[in-house]
């Protein structure tokens, strides 16, 4: 499987890492190492400035190419929420010198991922909330509704691109408010006011 990641898809986040609007969806991936399923997370010794990006993820339930929008509904599901680990310190070298990101974002267990799937045939979607917290402090709010691209965009553009496998998961971009996390942190969500993961940075 693979990782798809979606960037500056939340206008106020692109405003506060002072980057333009997307006139189409921003991808990079992260390979399968990156996943991290509800245990520890080690803090990297290769960063000082390591940023949660709490967001939505979706997952591919089965094989697609060149999917267009108005049928791209019937490709995923359910969602979850997730942790797009960034090294900022590394991203912000790479932007400089137009590099790729993936040594900031690709890395080992740089993917946290909620065990527990929401289907979407039991809420509502665009009426969606989620809220990521650091050591029980709000941090992050998003509501889906504010995403620039929407998961059907998502995928119609991805999918022109490279092929869709059951299994594969969209992380669909962060809302405003990233920030560093330390040692000793405890990052939870909510999605509609349900808990839904709870990692602890070692
Ligand atoms: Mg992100």
């Amino acid at each position: 499987m693979k990782i798809i990641c979606i960037g500056r898809n939340y206008a106020e986040h692109a405003k506060e890492l002072k980057n333009d609007l997307p006139d189409e969806p921003l991808y990079f991936l992260k390979p399968d190492t990156a996943l991290l399923k509800e245990k520890d997370f080690y803090y990297p010794n290769f960063t000082k400035d390591l940023h949660y990006e709490c967001e939505i993820v979706v997952k591919i339930d089965k094989i697609g190419k060149n999917i267009e929008e108005k049928f791209a509904h019937k490709y995923y599901s359910e969602i979850t929420l997730g942790i797009d680990f960034t090294a900022r310190d590394i991203q912000e070298k790479c932007k400089l010198k137009g590099l790729p990101w993936e040594k900031a974002k690709g890395f080992d267990n740089s993917a946290p991922i909620s065990s527990k799937w929401i289907k979407l045939n039991e809420i509502d979607f665009n009426k969606t909330a989620f809220e990521f917290f650091q050591n029980g402090i709000p941090k992050q709010k998003g509501f889906t509704h504010d995403m620039i691209f929407s998961i059907n965009q998502i995928i119609a553009h991805v999918s022109k691109y490279i092929t869709l496998k059951t299994g594969d998961l969209i992380y669909t971009g962060t809302p405003a408010g990233v920030g560093p996390v330390e040692i000793g942190d405890v990052l939870t969500a909510e999605l509609n006011g349900t808990p839904m993961f709870h990692f602890e940075v070692k």
